[in-house]
């Protein structure tokens, strides 16, 4: 009874929503092609080979940016400029959802930068970002990613023995996140810090526990990521959560279940290390399940100092998270409990939990289509099964759509 609003295609009766049927329908028949292609790379490579190089020769640069802006772009991105960011958060509101603004950017070890100026052009991004994400929207949230602030190499290393170099940028990178952390909290923003490979979370959350230890003392304005797909995250979920109480500050989760799964695989068999993630995806699910219900606990316990987003695609998961809030009496409007989405996708979910009442923040990048195309299709190719997961909603838009052809009612 609690999920009948769940699978209901009449959200696409709504009045934001309808112009676009046929354009979404397009873009998820081309991002879930047929079957034969649809397993892991070949179809991300598919996609990065027409996306980045056939149809950029084929069309040129403008017409090739303004096709991708009808489309892809316009399906996933927020937009380029303030006006057009600002609009697409406004049409989201009226559809009852929050924003959760990511800059796309990332790098992993082995991508060499040029001194400090790209990481400080990065730290500029990210305030930028804080001002968008704040205008209209109850506890607004932005994403961020630590290794756009401060070297994947360094994370790789350990803290103790860094050359003078490594710890000039060590030192100034703390710095740059001190300020996002600074500025977010003269806003009001929720930082959301994304989780990344395991070679380099340890140095990640290490910073995050850091940062919270600063900033979280009245409210969570630092939150972390955790991957269920991993073998140890309830371990270090439970000591992360005993060390923010003893510390006496707000603890900020971000549940997943981890985008990296087969450049995991592919490093622990390369290097002879034990496969770090669950051995399949029946072990991840169990997983995301007892890290959900340990935090939820942890949420109708702590009064407001611990707070969560259920950030899943997966039906299963959300309808588990709504039904054990309804029976542990969790608010869901107040906000301790909220469910994040990825811009254009499950798109059925997200905007029903709207409906409902319950906070829901849809994760989108923004920028130019140069920037933010490569970043999306490094996205696909993480998310293979939400790729396939989306054929789901591509059927129910197919279904929409022959009924207002056909004039049904
Ligand atoms: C708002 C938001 C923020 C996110 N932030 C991050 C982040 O910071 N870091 C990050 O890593 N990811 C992040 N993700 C991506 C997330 O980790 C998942 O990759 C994505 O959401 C798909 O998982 P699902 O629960 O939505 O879907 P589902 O389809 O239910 O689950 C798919 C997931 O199950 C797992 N899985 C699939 N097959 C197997 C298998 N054979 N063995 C073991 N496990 C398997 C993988 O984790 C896969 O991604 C984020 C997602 C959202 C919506």
């Amino acid at each position: 009874k609690l999920w009948k609003f769940m699978p209901m295609p009449g959200i696409y009766h709504m009045p934001n929503y309808i112009q676009s049927l046929p354009l979404r329908f397009s873009c998820y028949s081309f991002l879930n092609p047929p079957t034969t292609l649809s397993s892991g790379h070949v179809a991300s490579w598919v996609l990065e080979v027409i996306l980045l190089s056939i149809s950029r020769r084929i069309l040129g640069q403008q017409l090739w940016s303004s096709f991708l802006r009808l489309t892809l772009y316009g399906q996933f991105v927020a937009g380029e400029t303030h006006g057009e960011i600002k609009e697409t958060l406004q049409w989201l509101q009226g559809l009852g959802v929050r924003p959760l603004l990511a800059v796309p950017i990332e790098e992993d070890v082995g991508q060499t930068r040029d001194g400090e100026e790209w990481y400080e052009k990065n730290t500029h991004a990210m305030l930028t970002c804080l001002d968008l994400s704040v205008g209209g929207t109850t506890n607004p949230m932005m994403q961020l990613r630590v290794t756009a602030l401060m070297a994947a190499e360094l994370c790789d290393l350990n803290f103790d023995c860094l050359t003078q170099e490594e710890n000039q940028h060590f030192q100034r990178s703390l710095h740059r996140l001190n300020s996002v952390a600074w500025y977010a909290v003269e806003k009001g923003v929720r930082v959301l810090v994304d989780a990344e490979y395991t070679y380099v979370n340890p140095a990640v959350t290490l910073v995050t526990l850091a940062m919270m230890a600063t900033w979280n003392t009245q409210h969570s304005w630092i939150w972390n990521t955790y991957q269920a797909y991993l073998k140890d995250t309830l371990d270090r979920l439970t000591q992360d959560a005993s060390l923010t109480e003893h510390l006496g500050v707000c603890f900020g989760v971000k549940l997943v279940r981890g985008a990296y799964l087969e450049k995991e695989r592919k490093l622990a068999k390369e290097k002879g290390y034990p496969d770090p993630v669950q051995p399949n995806w029946e072990a991840t699910n169990d997983s995301y399940q007892r890290c959900l219900d340990f935090s939820l606990d942890q949420v109708s316990k702590a009064r407001g100092s611990f707070e969560l987003i259920v950030a899943t695609h997966n039906e299963a998961s959300v309808m588990h998270a709504v039904q054990r809030m309804a029976e542990m009496g969790i608010d869901k409007a107040a906000g301790p409990v909220s469910f994040g989405q990825l811009l254009g996708m499950c798109d059925q979910v997200s905007l029903a939990l709207g409906q409902a009442g319950y906070a829901i923040y849809k994760s989108i990048p923004y920028g130019s289509v140069e920037e933010v195309i490569p970043y999306l299709i490094r996205r696909a190719q993480e998310n293979q099964s939400v790729l396939q997961g989306i054929r789901k909603e591509r059927n129910l838009l197919r279904s929409e759509l022959r009924r207002r052809i056909l004039r049904r009612p």
